[in-house]
């Protein structure tokens, strides 16, 4: 009984690692040519996707004086309509203080290993993905 569970839930990673092998490899490959990347500053990430925020992220907004636009509940910055509360016409206000988030996206590492954020609505992404 013990060794069809053990074969099962074995059989089960190996699935899920054979499905998500393929995928990483190509977000892997994204993050190697980072370099490439040109923002088109659309500001779709402020749109489409919620901004989360570090302590330090907190701590920095607030000293400029920016903590109105700070959702400490969430931790992440306050939305209007949808969008980063700091977004307007198209630019971000807090640019010079912005979360960390936002200077690393659509490129992050976990447990070291780089990445690109999955984000169909960035076209400086897709890009990159055609280039
Ligand atoms: S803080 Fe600025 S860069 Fe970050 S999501 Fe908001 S508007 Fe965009
Ligand atoms: S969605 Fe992509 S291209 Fe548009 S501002 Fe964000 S990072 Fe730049």
């Amino acid at each position: 009984m013990l060794e069809t569970v053990l074969l099962t839930v074995f059989g089960m990673v190996v699935l899920v690692l054979i499905i998500n092998v393929p995928f990483w490899a190509r977000k892997h490959s994204l993050y190697n040519r980072r370099d490439r990347f040109e923002c088109k500053l659309c500001g779709n990430c402020c749109r489409f996707r919620v901004t989360p925020l570090t302590g330090e992220d907190v701590r920095r907004l607030e000293e400029a004086g920016l903590g109105d636009g700070v959702d400490r509940d969430r931790m992440s910055t306050g939305r209007v309509n949808g969008r980063c509360v700091f977004l307007v016409d198209d630019r971000c206000t807090a640019y010079e203080h912005r979360p960390q988030v936002c200077r690393d996206f659509p490129f992050f590492t976990l447990y070291g290993l780089g990445y690109a954020e999955r984000a169909p609505f960035c076209p400086a992404l897709e890009e990159l993905e055609d280039g």
